[in-house]
């Protein structure tokens, strides 16, 4: 890759889970609504997690006991 190349990449940005702006990577906190982009982020992926938990509950209740990944 040449030098030009390097500098016409875009720099990849983050997303901040507080109010889904980007904000520059390594940054602690959010520029825009200055929440901790750490726990911004731990906070989403507990609520994505207990959001696919609850899809899943809401599975086994539509398609019964038969789960498949019995242990
Ligand atoms: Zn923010």
């Amino acid at each position: 890759m040449t030098k030009r190349a390097q500098g016409r990449l875009a720099p990849r940005f983050v997303l901040c889970r507080a109010c889904n702006h980007f904000v520059r990577p390594g940054a602690r906190t959010c520029a825009f609504c200055e929440a901790d982009m750490a726990q911004a982020e731990a906070d989403y992926e507990s609520a994505l997690r207990e959001a696919l938990e609850a899809t899943a509950a809401v599975e086994r209740l539509l398609f019964g006991a038969a789960s498949p990944d019995r242990r």
